[in-house]
């Protein structure tokens, strides 16, 4: 999002050199540069103590599974969000998370971070935002979700990390 208008006066913002950065935008009013924003997301695998992944099926995308996502509000820090989104849209109880690494999203714009959550096996009892909530032996996951899509890439990590100990 690139600001032709403040959004804290509504003043229409001039092109102003800014240390490194070049020509940011920037408002007179406020005295105050207005750099380039994007919305930042949580992208989360759910793994169970037993080592299984629950993944879901969303806004009635039917084809592939999909990890649980959201984004962060303000005031919460990105763990705060990844537990609260996976333990409000599995139903599950959140044990832990771990931060793997960060997506851009080019196509929507958006800053993905890739979060293993760690969480008690369990009756999934998925929120009215999910169609289809569904355990997966660790081994099947990535084959359940998009071809090189940034959940798959993200499963693919976490299942490597598990394996080898480091989760
Ligand atoms: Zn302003």
């Amino acid at each position: 999002m690139r600001f032709e208008y403040c959004p804290f006066c509504g003043g229409k913002t001039v092109g102003r050199e800014t240390g490194d950065e070049g020509l940011v935008p920037w408002c007179d009013n406020c005295t105050r540069p207005l750099f380039d924003m994007f919305p930042t997301c949580v992208l989360c695998v759910a793994v169970s103590d037993e080592g299984r992944v629950a993944l879901i099926k969303q806004n009635g995308v039917t084809d592939h599974y999909v990890g649980v996502a959201g984004y962060i509000k303000p005031g919460e820090n990105a763990e705060e969000a990844a537990a609260r989104e996976v333990g409000e849209e599995l139903g599950l109880e959140v044990t832990g998370v771990r931060y793997m690494r960060s997506y851009w999203y080019d196509k929507r714009c958006m800053m993905m971070l890739g979060y293993t959550v760690f969480v008690k096996q369990g009756g999934l009892k998925p929120s009215c935002e999910v169609d289809e909530a569904k355990w997966f032996d660790m081994d099947d996951a990535p084959a359940a979700l998009r071809n090189t899509s940034l959940i798959q890439q993200l499963a693919e990590l976490v299942v490597k990390a598990y394996k080898s100990g480091e989760l």
